[in-house]
């Protein structure tokens, strides 16, 4: 069985994500979302809300599933048995950066990272996008799945 992880933090998990894992879904078996925990990251929804978001989205989905972990992800790879990282590429700078990590992760092991190149109706999309049209209310819910709410709407 082919299984990859679709690592992030997924705060909040917006279309362009769900996106790459619909397609993801028609290139594995399995798609693992896996939330990553940095103790050093502020973020604005909990692990237990970002989780709930994206179950919700994935519910009717039964190749898509979702768990949190710490630490390199490489590690967490083995552990779970998987050899696949599954990415999204937005525009160069996302390349760049992905390129410095995909090229690391493979000197630490022999997983693959596959990168999927965005929708063009998705491809402006970011979280901290989504994040900073909250803060100021605005319609942030063209930009994310119906799953995610905040608390005051
Ligand atoms: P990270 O904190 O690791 O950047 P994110 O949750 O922001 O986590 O993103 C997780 C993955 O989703 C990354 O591979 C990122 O490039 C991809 N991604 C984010 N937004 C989009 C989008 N609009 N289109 C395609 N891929 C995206």
């Amino acid at each position: 069985m082919k299984k990859a992880i679709f690592p992030g933090s997924f705060d909040p998990i917006t279309l362009g994500h769900l996106d790459i894992v619909n397609r993801g879904v028609t290139l594995f078996d399995e798609v693992i979302i896996a939330i990553g925990e940095n103790s050093s990251k502020e973020y604005m929804f909990s692990l237990e809300e970002r989780k709930k978001f994206i179950e919700n989205t994935f519910k009717d989905n039964p190749k898509v599933k979702v768990v949190s972990y710490q630490g390199l992800t490489t590690e967490f790879c083995k552990e779970i048995g998987v050899n696949f990282i599954l990415r999204g590429l937005r525009n160069p700078a996302d390349f760049e950066f992905e390129k410095a990590i995909a090229h690391t992760n493979r000197e630490l092991s022999k997983v693959e990272t596959v990168f999927l190149l965005t929708s063009t109706q998705t491809s402006f999309i970011s979280s901290s996008i989504v994040r900073e049209i909250i803060r100021f209310k605005g319609d942030y819910k063209k930009l994310v799945p119906n799953s995610v709410r905040t608390k005051k709407s």
